[in-house]
């Protein structure tokens, strides 16, 4: 048996160790369930040492008892204080360290005694070196310091695939970091690193925290910074709420009896959207571009050099930061690797590597499709009621839950048509119709009713998608069995059969797509079957303008109405014309 070296992430917030074992990478559990050590130590009231979960938990009543964020003083020679006795930075990283070496003898029934540690590519040779002496006093021979975007690139396996050039974006919850490299050959060199040590989850945390306190300053004329406990429990709701926001279009931040003023409880309980929430965190994202494009040039590259982005850290699962990469460097960043363990993994490779194992893949179920439904929005410059929404974007490690919010768009709409596709292409009528289903019954409401649809991927492939009156609670749901097989030749006619079957077999306006990708799309069906679907939009916003037009204007609605389905069964030529003319009417009664 070769020997045992564990890889350690050693992180500002949180730690981790990995082992590889049979040729499988393994992030150990630190609890049941959980593999994340928060990177705290404190001393607790009987004087016992308190590492992870339960220093985190007393850190906010008594600061003058822990320590957290120890990274960011390694290499310095400034004792640290904690329960009135100095250590030194590297003292208390070695007491997470030996922890996590207990944690791993336990776990695989015998010593270590060897370990890769991670460090950040812009690390001092002195802050390397203290993490090396931290490692020594938790009883680790340090056999290697690695780069953390050094190890992320070895658990994506990105060295794998020829030379290329990765952006590795790092956002943990206290530090953030960019780091260009270069793969070829095995070989992983850093070439430039930009970052901000005191930005990450934790900001975002803060924004949610300022978000509860004005709201409770409003209600209930009450400071809640003036009672430490109260905000230790506020900053584990705000975490909570962010973290619900990664995946739910809202959240609510709620603690019962968080307070008490003349002797009546304080309830919190104040809902935030996720458009709210990344406004608020916005121009911490600007910053984090700002500092990409820094690390570029540090690297003498342009965007146009880079081949893949990996995601690193926590904080990498708001969705708005995979907007934004994607928006500004124009390619999906790959988030499939867990971001809180890739550090970790990729150290764990690392080590089975020197102890002369074979580097192992790290094995994770993704989905190989984007999963979507449509919604009106604009497309092209103009209002298109088939843009498609992306839920599931492909390569999303499953089994995984996703939820978006949509509106319905006229007053008084008693129901909506939820479609849901299987494909890439901006416009939904271009992917492929897995499903649909039709949620009735909604509150007489204006326009801008909340819905809010749930698409839940497992591993077995199974869809189920869910739409929900947000103020009513009110559900409807489709399961889709094989939504990862690819719907072509007769499992696609099978799909659509299925379909129909559930329509009732008639052939309406809205068919599901023929799975044309968008080369395709312009062959004379698709083409003719989208012109329907607008024209079966058009109408429909004619008839809700009626309601409202003078005699005149409602006599010529209803003609140009008449013209437009009349001409539905006709040639597309005629339909066009008629639609042109009721869409410069409507243009015209719209203003
Ligand atoms: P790390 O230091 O890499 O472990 O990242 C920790 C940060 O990631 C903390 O601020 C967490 O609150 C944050 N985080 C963890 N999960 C999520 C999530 N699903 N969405 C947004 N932030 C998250």
């Amino acid at each position: 048996m070769t020997e045992i070296i564990v890889g350690i992430d050693l992180g500002t917030t949180n730690s981790e160790v990995a082992i590889v074992r049979q040729g499988r990478v393994e992030v150990i559990p630190v609890a049941p369930g959980v593999r994340i050590l928060p990177s705290l130590v404190g001393v607790a009231d009987d004087g016992s040492l308190l590492v992870g979960e339960a220093a985190r938990n007393q850190y906010a009543l008594h600061p003058e008892r822990s320590v957290r964020s120890i990274k960011r003083r390694m290499g310095e020679f400034t004792p640290v204080q904690m329960a009135g006795k100095d250590y030194s930075p590297q003292e208390i990283s070695a007491m997470i360290l030996r922890r996590l070496r207990d944690i791993a003898e336990a776990h695989l029934g015998q010593p270590v005694g060897k370990a890769v540690i991670t460090v950040p590519a812009y690390f001092s040779d002195a802050q390397r070196q203290a993490t090396r002496e931290a490692g020594e006093i938790a009883g680790l021979e340090v056999v290697r310091i690695i780069n953390e975007p050094t190890a992320a690139a070895l658990a994506y396996e990105s060295c794998h695939h020829g030379a290329r050039k990765a952006l590795v974006y790092d956002l943990g919850g206290g530090t953030f970091d960019v780091s260009v490299v270069n793969l070829e050959s095995d070989v992983v060199e850093v070439l430039a690193s930009h970052g901000n040590n005191h930005l990450g989850g934790d900001d975002f945390d803060q924004k949610l925290i300022a978000f509860a306190t004005d709201h409770l300053r409003e209600r209930h004329d009450i400071d809640v910074g003036q009672h430490p406990l109260a905000m230790a429990r506020l900053q584990h709701a705000a975490e909570a709420a962010k973290i619900i926001l990664s995946s739910e279009p809202y959240a609510t931040l709620s603690e019962e009896y968080l307070l008490e003023k003349d002797g009546v409880p304080i309830h919190l309980s104040v809902e935030v959207s996720r458009n709210e929430y990344e406004e608020m965190i916005e121009p911490y994202i600007a910053e984090t571009l700002d500092a990409v494009h820094i690390a570029l040039s540090g690297a003498g590259l342009t965007v146009a050099d880079i081949n893949e982005i990996l995601l690193v850290g926590g904080a990498t699962r708001t969705p708005l930061i995979q907007r934004r990469l994607e928006q500004e460097l124009g390619m999906q960043p790959r988030a499939e690797v867990d971001p809180d363990l890739c550090v970790a993994m990729g150290a764990a490779i690392q080590a089975a590597v020197i102890a002369g194992d074979q580097a192992p893949t790290v094995l994770i179920d993704v989905t190989p499709y984007t999963f979507g439904t449509s919604a009106l929005e604009y497309f092209n410059g103009q209002m298109y009621p088939f843009c498609f929404v992306p839920l599931i974007r492909k390569n999303t490690p499953i089994p995984v839950s996703k939820s978006e919010g949509f509106c319905t768009i006229f007053d008084g709409q008693s129901k909506v048509d939820i479609h849901v596709y299987q494909g890439e292409d901006p416009d939904a009528l271009n992917n492929i119709e897995i499903g649909r289903f039709t949620i009735e019954g909604l509150r007489d409401a204006p326009a801008g009713n909340p819905l809010v649809t749930t698409f839940s991927l497992d591993v077995n492939g199974i869809l189920q998608v869910t739409s929900r009156e947000k103020e009513t609670g009110l559900v409807h749901s489709i399961t889709i069995d094989n939504a990862i097989s690819r719907f072509t030749g007769d499992k696609l006619a099978e799909a659509r059969e299925r379909i129909d079957g559930l329509f009732g077999g008639q052939e309406d306006a809205v068919q599901p797509s023929s799975g044309a990708t968008s080369a395709e799309a312009s062959s004379p069906t698709d083409d003719g079957r989208r012109l329907r679907v607008e024209a079966g939009a058009l109408i429909e916003k004619a008839e809700r303008l009626l309601a409202k037009a003078g005699t005149e204007d409602a006599e010529d609605l209803v003609n140009g109405i008449e013209a437009v389905k009349d001409r539905t069964d006709g040639s597309d030529t005629d339909l066009k014309a008629a639609m042109d003319a009721l869409a410069d009417l409507l243009y015209y009664l719209d203003v």
